[in-house]
């Protein structure tokens, strides 16, 4: 059996993976200090380059808010239960998303 304590390692090490990320992108979105002497269409391409860095970041950012809600639900002993119908989500669900806050029923209901 897998107990909240191992579920808290792995979200733990997971928002690590992520702040990596948000941070890598940050750096890369914010690396703007390069001559702007670009034609037109290499900057279309640079802004677009970007638009998909910010919306991976913003994912990204989602993700490391679940996590840490994940994280306050272990410490208040609500995690693995659905935050809609109140059910204990699957152990396999919460094996592939650990900060999981909804059952599958209602995470594909909400969706
Ligand atoms: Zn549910």
């Amino acid at each position: 059996m897998t107990s909240n304590e191992d579920y808290k390692q792995r979200l733990l090490s997971l928002r690590k993976e992520y702040e990596k990320k948000i941070g890598a992108i940050d750096a890369d979105v914010h690396h703007k200090n390069e001559p702007v002497e670009k034609d037109f269409a290499e900057q279309a391409t640079q802004r677009e380059n970007d638009d998909v860095l910010n919306a991976l970041n913003e994912d990204a950012k989602v993700i490391v808010s679940q996590i840490n809600s994940a994280l306050h639900r272990i410490d208040t002993e609500e995690y693995g239960i659905c935050m809609e119908c109140g059910i204990d989500i699957s152990k396999e669900r919460l094996d592939a998303v650990p900060y999981a806050t909804l059952c599958i029923e209602c995470a594909e209901k909400a969706d």
